[in-house]
């Protein structure tokens, strides 16, 4: 945790670095455009968007995380693709001020073809404080077609792939939606999706890649880039993480690449 040095509410106090621990550098405005092998190493060219420059920087090992739209995954297999897996989510927060009966309570809301599931979370800045923090809801259905094509058509116009982002959404949709969960779901609940100010919704895609290993074991494919798994009770995260310490092994000589 805090691994980054960077300090909040939920971790006022960065963790020393551990003896023999490297040096880290995070790039923040870099978007990696290619990667390609060179000799024993690893060429990664990336753009820098603050002096609008392709730089190169070479590794012994290249770790792809780049997540579901992997552009570098398109790069090394060309004819990866993804599904769309008939559903959608509805996600929102709210403050936890908003309904004393469901803080700090997991909740799994069961319908008709479609349910919600509800947690605490701490806000933005790491608050963790009872009172202060944040109710997260999401909420999966199954859409048509013709409500996928008007529900991803943003308040200005333009479809959306993957996600209509906060603020985008039409809120005639919105509206309809409100309506729907007041019909289908107990009061309070209903409530908190009604007190949400700027839902977003997000359509849910399967993705696997049949290779994760590039460039004589220079390079690995890993999480979502790697498999994008239905986000149900947090599985993708989930899998995200496994993927991390089974690589740590890997790395480390422990344990050899299944591909
Ligand atoms: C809207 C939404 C809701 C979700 N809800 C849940 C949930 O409830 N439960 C659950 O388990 N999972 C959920 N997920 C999935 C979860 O976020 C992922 O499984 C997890 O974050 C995967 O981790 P990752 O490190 O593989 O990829 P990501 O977390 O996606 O990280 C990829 C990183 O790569 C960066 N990047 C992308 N392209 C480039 C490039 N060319 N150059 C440099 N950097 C690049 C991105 O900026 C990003 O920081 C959700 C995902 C979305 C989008």
């Amino acid at each position: 945790m805090a691994s980054d040095g960077i300090t909040s509410k939920a971790v006022p106090v960065a963790p020393n670095p551990e003896e023999g621990d490297g040096t880290v550098v995070f790039r923040t405005v870099a978007k990696v455009t290619d990667v390609h092998e060179s000799g024993n190493s690893v060429q990664v060219d990336f753009e820098d968007s603050a002096s609008h420059t392709i730089q190169t920087i070479t590794g012994d090992l290249v770790i792809v995380a780049d997540g579901s739209t992997s552009s570098i995954k398109k790069i090394l297999l060309p004819g990866a693709t993804r599904h769309f897996a008939g559903y959608i989510s509805w996600r929102g927060a709210v403050p936890e001020h908003a309904s004393k009966k469901y803080a700090e309570k997991f909740v799994f809301q069961l319908m008709n073809r479609n349910y919600l599931l509800h947690y605490t979370i701490p806000t933005d800045e790491g608050n963790l404080d009872p009172g202060k923090r944040l109710h997260n809801w999401i909420w999966y259905q199954r859409v048509n077609e013709q409500e996928l094509n008007s529900i991803f058509t943003d308040i200005n116009g333009p479809q959306h792939q993957g996600t209509v982002a906060r603020g985008l959404l039409d809120p005639k949709i919105w509206e309809k939606q409100k309506a729907v969960a007041s019909k289908t779901m107990p009061e309070e609940l209903s409530q908190i999706l009604h007190s949400t100010s700027s839902p977003f919704v997000s359509k849910i895609y399967d993705a696997s890649l049949t290779k994760a290993v590039f460039f004589g074991e220079k390079l690995f494919l890993i999480g979502d880039a790697l498999t994008t798994i239905r986000p149900n009770a947090g599985m993708s995260t989930t899998y995200a993480a496994y993927a991390v310490n089974e690589l740590e092994k890997v790395v480390e000589g422990n344990q050899t690449p299944s591909r």
